[in-house]
């Protein structure tokens, strides 16, 4: 973890320890659990999806800090979005990790999801960030498993 940013660390660390949108939702319409078995995560994701829209979004389970960070700025991310915006996040999201998108010179709307960019230099943790939206997209699909394999 040397290799990263102070920032990064700070950021991973406090949504780890609290987790926002961490709970079941009780009024979801759509949820679906995900399954990253190279790490172990485990988590499900609960969608209020009100007119195309995500009303509310919440999830809960266990596994690394990086995917529970993950999950965490993803709730408060794609919370108000349109489906279609939530998708477009994930392809950018989907495209830094895996080192296709260049967050710096490339326009894009992710924002602080940014600091997920040093994941890249440690494929195996690539998954952990990436689960928590594979769910999201299985939940919006109504399917109700993801694995990241
Ligand atoms: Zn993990």
């Amino acid at each position: 973890m040397s290799e990263l940013s102070e920032l990064y660390q700070q950021v991973i660390l406090d949504h780890n320890k609290k987790p926002r949108n961490f709970r079941k939702l009780e009024s979801a319409n759509h949820f679906a659990e995900g399954y990253n078995p190279l790490c172990g995560d485990h988590l499900t994701v609960y969608l209020d999806l009100e007119e195309g829209a995500v009303k509310e979004i919440a999830f809960e389970g266990s596994g690394c800090a990086i995917s529970k960070a993950a999950a965490s700025m993803m709730t408060q991310a794609v919370k108000g979005k349109s489906r279609e915006q939530a998708e477009e996040l994930f392809t950018e999201f989907h495209s830094m990790v895996t080192g296709e998108l260049d967050e710096e010179t490339q326009e894009n709307s992710l924002g602080n999801l940014k600091i997920f960019a040093g994941v890249r230099e440690f494929p195996v943790r690539v998954k952990c960030a990436t689960l928590p939206w594979h769910t999201l997209q299985a939940a919006l699909n109504n399917e109700e498993r993801a694995s990241t394999e």
